[in-house]
């Protein structure tokens, strides 16, 4: 299914975190469920290592008629400590190709280090972006669980601003 080169991996960011997504612009809007980065087809990386809950369709109530519908959701190895609570798992949701398919369940889960190229960024309401969650405390359990607002989230992956563009690998 892929049509990328084997081995593409990104870079990690100055925070630690694998760059998700690079030459993505943040963009999003405040109290959002997850970051939104902008950018058309463009290559997703895991940010961290761990393994994969789910990559298929599905996963997001926020689906219309001409979005694309691949989630992806892996529990971190090493959960990111975050106040008196940490990171477990990292959501990824709207991409329209997928570097492998794996439904809710199966067993053994595929391993992904940080900076795996997990797939390509899709559309969803009219506009190309990734949609980038990251959920606390293992709490996953109705979809995005409890999670950083998109504001927590520039925070935690390096202070970036609206507007700002990520690193190129
Ligand atoms: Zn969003």
């Amino acid at each position: 299914m892929p049509t990328w080169p084997e081995g593409a991996r990104s870079s990690k960011l100055p925070s630690g975190m694998f760059n998700p997504m690079p030459e993505g612009v943040i963009a999003g809007y405040r109290a959002d469920t997850g970051l939104d980065v902008m950018g058309i087809k463009k290559p997703v990386y895991a940010i961290a290592s761990g393994y994969v809950d789910y990559a298929e369709a599905g996963h997001t109530l926020w689906t219309g008629p001409r979005d694309t519908p691949y989630c992806v959701r892996i529990e971190l190895d090493s959960p990111i400590p975050y106040g008196n609570r940490k990171i477990t798992h990292i959501y990824y949701a709207h991409l329209s190709e997928l570097a492998h398919v794996q439904p809710e369940g199966k067993t053994p889960r595929t391993r992904i280090e940080g900076g795996d190229r997990i797939g390509t960024s899709g559309v969803a309401n009219g506009s190309w972006h990734l949609h980038l969650g990251l959920l606390l405390d293992g709490e996953v359990e109705q979809y995005w669980g409890t999670f950083l607002l998109e504001d927590e989230i520039r925070k935690v992956m390096g202070d970036y601003r609206k507007g700002a563009r990520l690193p190129k690998e």
